[in-house]
């Protein structure tokens, strides 16, 4: 197969021994075999090509990687495990790539103040690993937890599944230390909860994508492990009710972490693929999932929270780990049985409370204008406010029949312009969890003015006003 990539382009003449002076030879990668894996994103949409990946193993040799890479006139790519979804992490117009995976110490876990601080190169299982057996957990967990490594999620402000309950990763971060491409370094690890001293770096660092300094290391408070589980899977007649219930649920229920929904199309869909069991016929307009953490069993709360709300019009309920996995892969295997119907077109998207209900209606007209005939799924972190609206342009016929072919990038961002816009004049996000990136820097003015896009330009020309980090991400090109 030809190598379609672009050429790897030259290091000017130097810079790679000046490089290797910092990290030592080994950790100056410049072998295309190796370099090949930290070209491609996880999607597999977005290739480039770098001249090196460099391993710096201490925050001063992260800080004299970027001071050389910007004398020397260099654009570099930070980049942990490489599971970011918007095409951020990879070299798109040869720039050298960063790698933070080396610095992936894990500090001891301060029982007292329930924090840690951990190296940016981290990965999330590795901190848990650490955490758990003190009885204290990360807010924040995602099915990438293998790979993603700290200073990734701090720089995408990753969601994941508990953001209901403890906030996004913004929410976790007490503390912080990076080096800016210049070669200085900026440290504020204290950790302590109330420290009214100034502007507030790490909220400034969290969902910066790298455009504002390579995070070395991070202080995150802990939550407490929480091992008593309870789930249920409701009918609801409608996504106004699904809502409702969100809304009664929270007022009454403290261990309330998870609520998810899927739509009747996806419920069916997932019946259909994988045959699972629906406990319901016929199936509802919107299936909800309800997750309840506590130390101890919340079952009784959360039944008698359900038998208060008009809105449920079926429910089964279970604390055991069998039944609550089986109630569990309804909304799991929604991604799996889009996928066997065709390739989607998938759109991550916040709606505000208000507005919600009207777009899960209002979505398919708005794509059946653009791409008559789509299947339209959706689903989400409804507690949230965040849907995933997948749309399959050219889907097969389902029942196990061979999945319809690509519709091509054109049809892709018809569908995602149409949605965007609906999104935006309901006052909604364009990126829910997974930034803005290379992906959809081309839309972010739907949902950010031009005064504030102009601070943004402005917050990153104070921090690297050579341009050095991250080119390609977040701010549309001037
Ligand atoms: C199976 C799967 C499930 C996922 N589930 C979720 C989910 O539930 N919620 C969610 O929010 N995301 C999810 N993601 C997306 C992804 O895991 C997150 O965006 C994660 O935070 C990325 O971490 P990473 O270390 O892989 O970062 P990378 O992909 O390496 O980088 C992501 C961005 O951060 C920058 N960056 C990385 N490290 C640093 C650093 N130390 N300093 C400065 N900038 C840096 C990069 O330049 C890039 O712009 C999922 C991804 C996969 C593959």
């Amino acid at each position: 197969v030809p190598d379609a990539r672009p050429p790897v382009p030259p290091a000017p003449d130097g810079l790679l021994a000046a490089l290797r002076a910092v990290v030592g030879e080994a950790n100056v990668v410049v072998d295309a075999d190796v370099t090949a894996g930290y070209e491609r994103d996880w999607t597999g949409r977005f290739v480039g090509r770098t001249p090196a990946v460099v391993r710096p193993g201490s925050t001063d040799e992260v800080a004299a990687v970027l001071a050389a890479c910007t004398a020397a006139g260099v654009r570099v790519v930070p980049q942990g495990g490489n599971t970011g979804l918007v095409g951020g992490s990879v070299p798109l117009a040869g720039e050298v790539v960063l790698s933070t995976r080396r610095l992936d110490d894990v500090g001891p876990v301060d029982e007292l103040a329930a924090q840690v601080t951990v190296g940016a190169g981290a990965t999330l299982a590795r901190v848990r690993a650490a955490t758990l057996p003190a009885g204290l957990d990360v807010g924040v967990d995602l099915a990438a937890r293998d790979s993603a490594t700290i200073g990734g999620m701090v720089a995408t402000n990753a969601g994941g599944l508990r953001a209901l309950r403890h906030g996004p990763m913004r929410h976790q971060v007490v503390g912080i230390e990076a080096a800016l491409a210049d070669g200085r370094v900026v440290s504020h690890l204290r950790g302590l909860l109330k420290d009214n001293t100034g502007y507030d770096l790490p909220g400034l660092l969290c969902g910066s994508e790298g455009t504002l300094a390579v995070v070395t290391r991070v202080r995150l408070r802990l939550v407490p492990v929480l091992a008593h589980r309870a789930t249920a899977l409701l009918a609801v007649a409608s996504w106004a009710d699904a809502m409702a219930l969100v809304a009664g649920l929270r007022r009454v229920l403290p261990g309330l972490e998870v609520v998810e929904a899927v739509d009747r199309i996806g419920v069916d869909l997932v019946a259909d693929a994988f045959g699972i069991r629906v406990p319901f016929t016929p199936t509802p307009a919107v299936a909800v999932l309800v997750e309840c953490a506590d130390v101890r069993d919340p079952l009784d709360d959360l039944a008698a929270a359900l038998a208060d709300r008009a809105e449920v019009v079926d429910a089964a309920i279970a604390d055991d780990p069998q039944r609550r996995a089986g109630l569990w892969a309804v909304r799991e295997r929604c991604t799996d049985a889009v996928a066997t119907l065709g390739v989607p077109t998938k759109l991550d998207v916040t709606l505000p409370a208000a507005e919600l209900a009207a777009f899960a209606v209002d979505v398919h007209a708005v794509v059946a204008a653009v791409a008559p005939g789509a299947r339209v799924v959706v689903f989400g972190h409804v507690g949230d406010g965040n849907l995933h609206v997948n749309v399959v342009v050219r889907p097969g016929a389902g029942s196990g029949a061979p999945p319809g072919p690509d519709p091509g990038a054109d049809v892709h961002e018809r569908v995602t312009v149409a949605v965007f816009a609906e999104v935006a004049r309901r006052g909604g996000s364009i990126s829910a969890e997974h930034g803005i990136g290379t992906a959809k820097r081309g839309h972010l003015h739907l949902v950010r003015s031009a005064e504030e896009v102009a601070v943004f330009r402005a917050i990153r020309a104070a921090l690297d006003p050579a341009g050095t980090l991250n080119p390609n991400v977040l701010t549309p090109p001037a």
